[in-house]
């Protein structure tokens, strides 16, 4: 049986391949699950249409670090810094944590996939530090499954204890039994906790255990003051960095730890709202880009910041653009170029496909990739008239002008509207879990 085509005609077209090109109006033709032409006027027999006029045509949008069985905690930390005995390392990682179940893991991680889809998120990294057995394990698979997500698993150990003697099983288990086939839309990654969290010989057996699984790495370091010790050079030093580690935050490493992540051919996941706002330290990406390396982006924590790319394209800019014009500003002739809205908006696919991973299969349009293509309405009250696509995505849009997702060609969002997904049921079991972990934990959240 042929594969079901559908036709995207008329949009502009941000296919993001300089190949491939963009097109004030064009078309996209998904067949199946992959992506089978991108041009003008496209002419196909045979297969669904879609009108894109006024809308704009791309790629997914990619998220590298987002810890997702925080779903049910969403907004809980407002004013919770990363640090000290209030602190979100304190609050949520040992006191709300512990009390998870697998159940209320499994609700959080689907709460945050469809909060993905909705935002036009269609790759996402699950940073999943809640395996307090290996059934929780199971359970947010489940839920990132179930949800029609293109998603990698990072398998992570809980923060709240020392790992379980049989933790490096577990997630050699996990390997065997669901990602023994790449040909899919899960891949594996390995989150350990990194040489700040951990002695030095437990990260550098963290790594080989990943090594021998063969999952790439994602790690946090320059974390606060965590990041002030060198311990990333020491990692550094002992011939423990590669092309396969992604490296969260970097905010107060020092510059040999950030050249040796650039000499080693590691990739870098921004999460500047974090950064900012909770103490991380001033986000690094000037220091990535002087040494000619982009970073992805990432939500990390939806306990204290929005779930979707419009905000960390805004706000990553705008971070680099303050940094640079405030050295203009000051006299200094060799100030850096403010980024452009172009480069922003590849960091928030071209650059995550690649930290993922996943850069032979999403990030862009272009033709025998797969077909994870999301349109924005550029008819909305707050874009219209639209006079620079690219300018409109990055400074204008928000999850309102998301109105359909597709991720390997299925239809996950259309005219606005989630599409798979029972909404009264996910309202019900996110509030029975919420309830229950904030019962069970003693925690009080603000309160009015
Ligand atoms: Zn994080």
């Amino acid at each position: 049986m042929a594969a079901q085509r559908t036709l995207l005609k008329g949009g502009t077209v941000l296919s993001l391949d300089p190949s491939v090109g963009n097109f004030k109006q064009g078309d996209v033709l998904i067949e199946g699950s992959t992506i089978a032409e991108v041009g003008p006027d496209l002419q196909v027999a045979e297969a669904e249409l879609i009108d894109a006029s006024n809308t704009i045509v791309m790629p997914g949008f990619i998220d590298t670090h987002r810890h997702m069985w925080e779903g049910i905690l969403r907004n809980i930390g407002a004013d919770v810094p990363l640090e000290g005995d209030a602190g979100y390392l304190t609050v949520i990682l040992n006191v709300l944590a512990p009390h998870f179940r697998p159940d209320d893991a499994y609700v959080g991680d689907l709460l945050a996939a469809y909060g993905c889809i909705d935002a036009g998120i269609t790759t996402v990294l699950d940073w999943s530090h809640i395996q307090a057995t290996s059934e929780h394990a199971d359970a947010v698979i489940k839920a990132l499954q179930e949800s029609g997500i293109r998603a990698v698993f990072a398998y992570g150990n809980p923060w709240w204890k020392y790992p379980e003697p049989d933790q490096d099983d577990w997630f050699r288990r996990v390997a065997t039994q669901y990602f023994s086939s790449k040909d899919q839309l899960l891949t594996l990654a390995y989150a350990p906790p990194g040489p700040e969290f951990t002695p030095f010989d437990a990260a550098k057996a963290n790594w080989e255990v990943a090594r021998e699984v063969g999952a790439r790495i994602t790690v946090h370091v320059g974390v606060g003051t965590f990041g002030q010790q060198d311990k990333l050079g020491e990692m550094a030093r002992a011939g423990l960095l590669g092309p396969d580690t992604t490296y969260i935050h970097c905010t107060t490493l020092n510059d040999d730890e950030i050249q040796a992540i650039v000499d080693t051919g590691g990739t870098f996941s921004l999460a500047s709202p974090v950064e900012m706002m909770m103490g991380h330290g001033l986000p690094p990406t000037q220091r990535f880009l002087d040494r000619g390396v982009r970073p992805s982006l990432s939500v990390d924590v939806e306990t204290n910041v929005p779930n979707d790319m419009f905000t960390q394209m805004r706000s990553a800019i705008s971070m680099q653009h303050v940094l640079a014009f405030d050295q203009r500003l000051a006299g200094k002739q060799d100030a850096p170029e403010p980024v452009s809205s172009r480069a922003v908006l590849e960091w928030a696919t071209v650059e995550g496909a690649r930290a993922n991973g996943l850069d032979d299969k999403v990030g862009t349009l272009t033709p025998g990739k797969e077909a994870d293509v999301i349109m924005l309405r550029g008819d909305r009250i707050n874009v219209m008239p639209v006079n620079d696509p690219v300018g409109a995505v990055v400074w204008g849009m928000d999850t309102s002008n998301v109105d359909s997702v597709f991720v390997a060609g299925k239809a996950m969002k259309r005219d606005g509207q989630l599409l798979n997904v029972d909404l009264d049921r996910l309202r019900r079991l996110a509030t029975e879990s919420r309830d229950y972990v904030v019962s069970a934990s003693g925690f009080t959240p603000p309160q009015l």
